[in-house]
């Protein structure tokens, strides 16, 4: 039987002088080395025994301009790559124009962990669960990346494709998420369900953002992101468009969620048990998201 925790192994801590001899020593050691930020998911799946091969972390917080948060009013923001969660809860600008991501990004782990956690370190890590992933997909997040043949940028849109699997490749280095302006009016909200209200993984999670729109006919639209009920989140988008928006309605659409996901036993949960609590808590979300765009209300 594997031991739960075996222990680090050794390894070869490597601190590159700028983004190209990142990009170069890891392309260089494909299957050896991994970039890191904040090393949370990382020192845990090393310690845990999962990455067996890894021999060198190479250490990518340190290099120019990716601790900061910046806002453009024609733009949008900009979250550098070594930006922990806590300064995303505390940042006065992602509080009053994307705070969807904020309230998300505060549902991760602990104060505590939450320090050193980045918001690229949880998308890079493609956890199913990871809490900050829906808030990114349907802000439209962007992936600014530093390979080896320079920079490019990764919607993130297409970057999932399995669980800790990304379109990232040997030599990749996430600098910042960038996302659109939000459309003006936007609500969020996010659920998560977890064994404790601390520090762990959801079980489920759902993440809706909905704002007018005077070209369907409800007036409005939702988009909704499901976390932990498949081996990427899954995206509905478009939703409450064809008629009013009613209770009815509501939990019409949070039936569509349940619907639309196919979850596994683990764990943390049974299939069925996270198919129901995907209804409830789109019922939930929905409601609170339909409730905040009537008040004007922009999430907590
Ligand atoms: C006790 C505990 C509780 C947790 N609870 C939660 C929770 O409630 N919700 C949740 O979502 N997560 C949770 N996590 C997971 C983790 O804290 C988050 O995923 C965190 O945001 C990862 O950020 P990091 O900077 O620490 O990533 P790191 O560990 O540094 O990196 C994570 C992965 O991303 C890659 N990576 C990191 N930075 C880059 C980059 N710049 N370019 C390319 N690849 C990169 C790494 O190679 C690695 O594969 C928990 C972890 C622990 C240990």
């Amino acid at each position: 039987m594997r031991e739960a925790h075996p222990g680090l192994p050794d390894f070869d801590y490597v601190r590159p002088a700028d983004l190209e001899e990142a990009s170069r020593f890891l392309a260089q050691n494909p299957q050896t080395a991994r970039p890191f930020m904040g090393g949370t998911d990382t020192f845990v799946r090393l310690r845990d025994g999962f990455w067996k091969e890894t021999r060198y972390l190479v250490d990518v917080k340190n290099l120019d301009g990716r601790s900061e948060i910046t806002f453009d009013p024609q733009k949008g923001l900009t979250v550098g790559a070594a930006v922990s969660m806590n300064q995303v809860v505390a940042n006065p600008r992602v509080g009053s124009h994307y705070s969807l991501l904020a309230q998300a990004a505060h549902r991760v782990a602990s104060y505590q962990l939450r320090t050193r956690a980045t918001l690229v370190g949880n998308v890079c890590n493609a956890s199913p669960a990871g809490d900050t992933l829906g808030a990114c997909l349907l802000f439209g997040g962007v992936l600014r990346v530093h390979g080896v043949e320079g920079f490019r940028d990764e919607p993130l849109a297409s970057f999932f494709q399995g669980p800790g699997r990304t379109a990232l490749k040997p030599g990749d280095i996430v600098t910042a998420i960038r996302f659109p302006l939000p459309v003006p009016g936007s609500v969020g909200h996010y659920e998560k369900l977890g064994r404790n209200l601390l520090s762990d993984l959801a079980i489920v999670g759902v993440t809706v953002l909905g704002h007018p729109d005077s070209s369907t006919a409800s007036g409005y639209r939702f988009h909704l992101a499901l976390a932990s009920v498949g081996p990427v989140p899954v995206v509905l988008p478009d939703l409450l468009t064809q008629a009013p928006v009613t209770p009815e309605a509501l939990e019409e659409a949070a039936g569509q969620a349940m619907e639309s996901c196919h979850p596994i036993d683990d764990v943390r949960g049974s299939a069925r048990y996270r198919k129901l609590m995907v209804r409830n808590l789109s019922r939930r979300a929905l409601t609170r998201v339909w409730e905040g765009l009537q008040s004007g209300y922009r999430g907590e």
